[in-house]
């Protein structure tokens, strides 16, 4: 299994070094022809205008469109979470372009600016817990995104409560009954997404947990390479 990083701007190295921990090289990506020699793909955290100005600079968006199609593994991180989202809302002028994929409309800065930026742990019951420990996990969120709505065939892998006295309840979907909540970490076929940067933490489940996801997304490939072969 070959993991590539999307290079172009953002915590690609912070990646790339999780990765290393678990004994698996990570590939900078930075061209559109280097798609072909990665098996997965991590989208990082960074700035989601800087980093959609530099993949359209370089002729990327076809090619990342055509990775998500071909339903190769994909895990966006922050900035590569409303990179994958069908829809995006919150952003100033005009918007930025998306690879998509993911049915979901993010709030690009649902929890507001870097000066809002904070840390939470969050209840992730489908992460294996550290030995006897809780299973939760420490989320760094910086000028973070969130999930509003999320589509039919979208797995909530994390939720976030937001407090009844804040001011991000306003930004909540009005559909919402009872404690409200906002989904910070989701799941759809071959894509993963979070809102915030398991890379900037020494816990390293989630690419665990991806790495386990791209390998049976692969093994089940080549079986139906196999079976249309052998049949
Ligand atoms: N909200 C940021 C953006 O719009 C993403 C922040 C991050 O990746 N840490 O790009």
């Amino acid at each position: 299994m070959v993991v590539g990083v999307l290079a172009l701007q953002g915590s690609f190295n912070e990646h790339i070094a999780a990765l290393r921990r678990l004994g698996v090289k990570g590939v900078e990506v930075r061209k559109p022809e280097q798609l072909q020699y990665v098996s997965s793909l991590i989208i990082p955290g960074g700035e989601s205008t800087t980093m959609a100005k530099l993949a359209e600079f370089h002729n990327l968006f076809p090619a990342l469109r055509d990775f998500v199609k071909m339903r190769k593994p994909v895990w966006g991180t922050c900035a590569g979470l409303i990179f994958l989202a069908d829809k995006v809302v919150g952003q100033k002028s005009g918007g930025q372009e998306l690879i998509g994929g993911l049915d979901c409309t993010v709030h690009r800065n649902f929890f507001g600016s870097q000066l809002q930026s904070f840390e939470a742990d969050l209840p992730v019951p489908n992460l294996a817990s550290k030995e006897g420990g809780p299973e939760t996990c420490r989320g760094v969120f910086i000028r973070a995104p969130a999930v509003l709505e999320a589509g039919p065939d979208v797995e909530v892998l994390a939720v976030y409560p937001v407090p009844p006295d804040s001011a991000l309840i306003d930004q909540l979907v009005d559909s919402q009954e009872g404690e409200k909540k906002v989904i910070v970490a989701v799941k759809q076929g071959n894509l993963l997404a979070t809102a915030f940067h398991p890379e900037l933490t020494v816990d390293s489940r989630w690419h665990t947990f991806f790495l386990k996801m791209a390998s049976e997304i692969e093994e089940g490939a080549s079986n139906s390479i196999v079976t249309i072969e052998g049949s």
